[in-house]
This record gives C-alpha cells, structure tokens and sequence, in this order.
C-alpha cells in the first residue's frame, strides 16, 4: 500500500530553510555516555538528507521521563554522539524553547544542527500545549515528523507543530509504517506471530488481530501462564497476570473458529526463586510444582517454534520466551532469535525487550525489520492510528 502521508522527497526545502526535525533520540545512557546508539543511527538518514539539500536542522527529542528541567536527562550526550557519527560539531541548545534557543537557531549556517534540549523539561509537551507549539513552529519553515517511537503519542513536538507548519514524514518513519503495514495487508504465507513477555493486558489487542490475520500464533514468556491458568493447569510461583487469565480464556475460545492456530509451550524451565543463581531444571509439560516458577520455554518448545518460524514466509516476533536477561533462563529467547534470524522469510521484530534480546545475541541486523518504536509498532498492528502520523500533511 502506498504511503498517505508527505515524506520528505516531497518536502521543500531551499538551501536556508529551518527545518524542525523531531526525532526518536530516547538512547540508554550510563554516567552521561550514550550506550546504545542504534536510535541516534537510526536518525541520520533523515538529518543526512536535509543537510544535503542546505537546510538548517533544528532537531528535538524527548529522552527518560523528566519532570522538568533534570540535567541528568540533557540531551547533551545525543548531541555530542551524533557529532561524533557526522563528523562534525552539533550545537547544544540550553533549553526546549526561549530566547537563548531562538538566537542558537539564527547563528546556524545551512547543513549545521541544533539540538533542542529535552522537550519533556517542558511541561507543555505531553500535554500537547498549544504554545509549546507554536514556539517550536516559530523557530522553523518546515517540520519532519522522523520519530516513529513516539508517533502514538499526541505531544507537542509531534501533533501540536504539525499542524503550524508544512510537514512530512522522515525517512525512518515512512519505513516503520510501511513494513508494518504490509504485515497485515499482504503478508507472504504462512504468516507466524510469535508473542511473548510479561503481559497479556499489553497483547490482547495483538492476540485478536492476529487470531483472524495469521496462520499461527507462538505463544511464550511469562504471558503463557495465563492461558495455562485458564486452562486449569498448576502455575506454581510463576509470574501470573491475574486480569489476564480471563482474556486468555477468551482468546483459547476464539481461537477454536479462527484463522490462526493459537500454540502453547509444552515444556518449561523452572527454577526456585527469581535468580540467575537459582536452582533450575527442564521441566516434561507444563504443570509447575509448588515453590516453583516457570522462567523460559523448555527445549523442546524452542525446537517446535523454531521449526514453525523456518517454514514460514513472513514472521513477526515481539516479546522474550523467557527472562532472557538471566543466562540459565535465555535458551527459549535465544532459539527464537537464531531461527527468526536464520530463515529467508520476511522477519519483522517489535521493538522493546525483543529488540534488546536480539542485539544481546548479536542478531539485530540478521532480521528484515528490527522495529524502533515498542508501543508505537503494537498500536499499529493493532489497526489503531498513529495521531503524529495522522498529523501529518496528506500526500
Ligand atoms: P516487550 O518489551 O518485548 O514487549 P515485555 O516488556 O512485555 O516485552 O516483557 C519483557 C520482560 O518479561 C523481560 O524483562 C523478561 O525478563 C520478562 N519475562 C519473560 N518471561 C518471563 C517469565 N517466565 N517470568 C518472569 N519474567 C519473564
Ligand atoms: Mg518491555
């Protein structure tokens, strides 16, 4: 399907226009060093592009959840490792708006960059503050919307400017929604879904769209055990979401008439407290004793999805088999990885903790689309619309 919206190509841009650019720059950092940088790469095909063609870049981006003005959250770091992949200085702006901004942005020369800082030091921005907006707008002739992991939030850095200035869609954004999309609306079959992770609450929508749209689902993580719960089995210590249990009822039901079949693990492995250390072992079915917790998919599960997701033609996978982040416990997450990185079928992964399982095992650039955006990419699935996307220029 084609994309709705503007994208940058059909942007224009005169050498010494200000181009506002709100990006996903939300990086881990540890003592004021950026650990991951995938997101900040991530961004420079866009900021590469405009600076090609003269414009000035003002780029913002939220990064944590600051109440306010909390300079452990200064996009500084960002600034200094974007400049460090550019090859060039990218000046660091000492707030989100203000007079001190304004005046950052008029000493720029076209192709140099200012950093806004954190647009959640404003409390304006997650409530989609209309003078927030319209101080953002101000300082810019155009606006790229390229942050696809906030594109389900309606903040006003990325629906409050849209509608103040011509905008579009950068190129990380197009691409995240047009994958994603074409998920569901023109998958290569058979289509596998493998969920898992902590939640059904956070997947049911996922569940019931997939349950008509797939050929398989592959259930794992500590999610299962609310279907197990629901099916009567022991659950032992594990990690049960009790509103879940009834959603995964429903789901065990649906499933019988459905398009997709719905698969459970058939083994487990457990162990006797929530530890890396812990006592552990494989466990034959899916009844977990008393005292016991049920922390990965068992061997022959991880055996069964990885032979589903190798005959299929397209796969999406969000959320780990297991509590990966523990070795004894990241078998399941890791089968799950190697066949979803090893087979030739189309292969989209959420972003999230699945995402951070396949850069742990070395695998992120085995996969077609290793997705940005967590919550952004789910809602899409879900057929909701993205409003940052929404509210951008019609193409
Ligand atoms: P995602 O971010 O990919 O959507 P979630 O945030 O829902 O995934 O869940 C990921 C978390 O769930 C991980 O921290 C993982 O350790 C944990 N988890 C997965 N399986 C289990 C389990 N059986 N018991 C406890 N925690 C688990
Ligand atoms: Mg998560």
């Amino acid at each position: 399907m084609a994309f709705r919206k503007k994208t940058l190509r059909d942007l224009e841009v005169a050498e010494g226009d200000t181009v506002l650019v709100r990006a996903d720059l939300n990086v881990p950092l540890e003592n004021g060093v950026v650990t991951d940088d995938a997101r900040i790469r991530a961004a420079l095909p866009a900021i590469q592009e405009l600076r090609g063609r003269g414009a000035k870049i003002v780029l913002c981006s939220h990064l944590g959840r600051p109440k306010g003005h909390d300079l452990d959250t200064s996009m500084a770091p960002v600034s200094k490792r974007l400049g460090e992949l550019l090859g060039m200085r990218v000046f660091q702006a000492p707030e989100v708006v203000g007079p001190e901004v304004r005046r950052g942005v008029a000493r720029l020369d076209a192709g140099e960059i200012l950093m806004l800082e954190n647009t959640r030091w404003d409390s304006g921005e997650t409530k989609n503050d209309p003078q927030l907006a319209r101080d953002l707008a101000d300082m810019a002739d155009a606006f790229v919307l390229d942050a696809f992991g906030s594109a389900h939030r309606a903040h006003a850095s990325t629906v409050g400017v849209a509608s103040l200035l011509p905008s579009a869609a950068g190129p990380l954004l197009e691409r995240e929604v047009t994958t994603l999309e074409g998920l569901v609306e023109d998958p290569e079959r058979p289509l596998t879904v493998v969920l898992g992770g902590a939640k059904v609450t956070d997947k049911i929508a996922l569940i019931d769209r997939f349950l008509e749209l797939a050929d398989q689902l592959l259930i794992g993580g500590a999610m299962c055990f609310s279907f197990f719960r629901a099916q009567g089995h022991e659950t032992g210590n594990s990690l049960v979401e009790e509103e879940g249990v009834e959603l995964a009822r429903r789901a065990l039901e649906k499933a019988d008439s459905a398009r997709a079949t719905l698969l459970l693990p058939v083994d487990l492995v457990i162990a006797d407290s929530f530890s890396a250390d812990a006592e552990r072992k494989e466990l034959e079915g899916v009844d977990v004793p008393d005292g016991w917790m049920g922390l990965d998919i068992g061997p022959r599960t991880t055996q069964a999805y990885a032979g589903e997701i190798s005959r299929s033609g397209t796969v999406f996978w969000n959320g780990p088999m297991g509590a990966f982040e523990m070795e004894p416990f990241a078998a399941g997450t890791r089968g799950v990885a190697e066949a979803v990185a090893g087979t030739l079928a189309t292969t989209v992964v959420g972003g999230g903790d699945s995402g951070a399982a396949l850069a742990r095992f070395g695998l992120a650039d085995r996969v077609t689309h290793l997705s940005t955006g967590g919550g952004a990419a789910l809602e899409l699935l879900e057929g909701k619309a993205l409003p940052g996307v929404e509210a951008l220029d019609d193409a």
